[in-house]
């Protein structure tokens, strides 16, 4: 496979900002979604909400909440959302580098993936989502859900035998099973993303995560490898700002709003053509 350079819009640069973007966006859970495993404090007060009924005197695995609000972290989302992009690129034959802490011990990175790109030519995933030693253009607000806690947290735990590894460290209590008090499918989370200097072909990417989420492909969470965690997203609004001086430019919203993001999942499109283009 070819490593050849494709053309991207490239970005004004980081010590100059022409724009400031927020794409606000939903999240409904299409099944259960366990947002993170939380502290020992956590998990007592989720047992007593929803009452201790099982034989054992805790649950072990209980949503992250922020202000009486389940939470997902913007890190987990944003890394969600560079796996899936740096992968499709990838596939697409456009090369994208991979992130060192990915790469276990000793570990060599896969032919198709550059090691790290240089400073003054980042790849476009590094681009947009930035690197170890400096930060993207695009920053993930946490995914809040809309309801308080008590109304999306399942109503009995969820009991679960054969922990991954990941989660050893409840292992032992739980030995034959665990105990998981995941939000209920049908919640409803809201976030959004800041991005500086965004072209539509980043926007469009974004999007296109968002059509692959209808059919269940993007998980947020923990336990994935156990069916939780497929969540919906649908973009519901984006304002791009000027910043000579800070000026609220465009709105878009329902049908222009959808027109918009055909629009940058055309031109991120025209970029993954690109790499097809150099394998032929
Ligand atoms: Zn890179």
């Amino acid at each position: 496979m070819s490593e050849k350079e494709v053309e991207f819009e490239r970005m004004p640069g980081f010590h100059k900002l022409e724009s400031l973007w927020r794409i606000e966006y939903k999240a409904t859970a299409l099944e259960p979604v366990i947002t993170q495993a939380a502290t020992e404090e956590a998990k007592t007060e989720i047992s007593d909400l929803i009452g201790r009924t099982y034989h054992k005197p805790e649950i072990d695995l209980v949503p992250l909440v922020m202000d009486d609000r389940a939470v997902i972290t913007g890190n987990a989302v944003k890394g969600v959302f560079r796996h899936i992009i740096s992968a499709q690129l990838t596939a697409a034959g456009i090369a994208v580098c991979i992130q060192k802490i990915k790469l276990g011990e000793g570990a060599e990175v896969p032919k198709e993936r550059q090691s790290r790109c240089s400073p003054e030519d980042p790849c476009f995933v590094c681009t947009w989502f930035g690197r170890a030693s400096r930060q993207g253009a695009l920053y993930f607000s946490f995914l809040k859900s809309v309801k308080p806690l008590e109304e999306v947290i399942v109503d009995e735990p969820v009991p679960m035998v054969a922990l991954s590894d990941r989660y050893r460290a409840i292992s032992e209590r739980a030995r034959a099973f665990a105990l998981i008090a995941p939000v209920k499918a049908g919640t409803e989370f809201t976030g959004w993303i800041k991005g500086e200097n965004l072209s539509n072909e980043i926007i469009g990417a974004i999007k296109e995560i968002a059509n692959m989420s209808e059919k269940g492909f993007i998980q947020l969470g923990g336990l994935k490898t156990r069916g939780m965690g497929a969540m919906r997203i649908e973009i519901t609004r984006v304002e791009k700002y000027g910043t000579k001086p800070f000026k609220l430019e465009k709105t878009w919203t329902e049908d222009e709003l959808d027109e918009f993001l055909k629009e940058c999942q055309t031109a991120y499109h025209e970029l993954l053509k690109q790499g097809a283009e150099k394998e032929s």
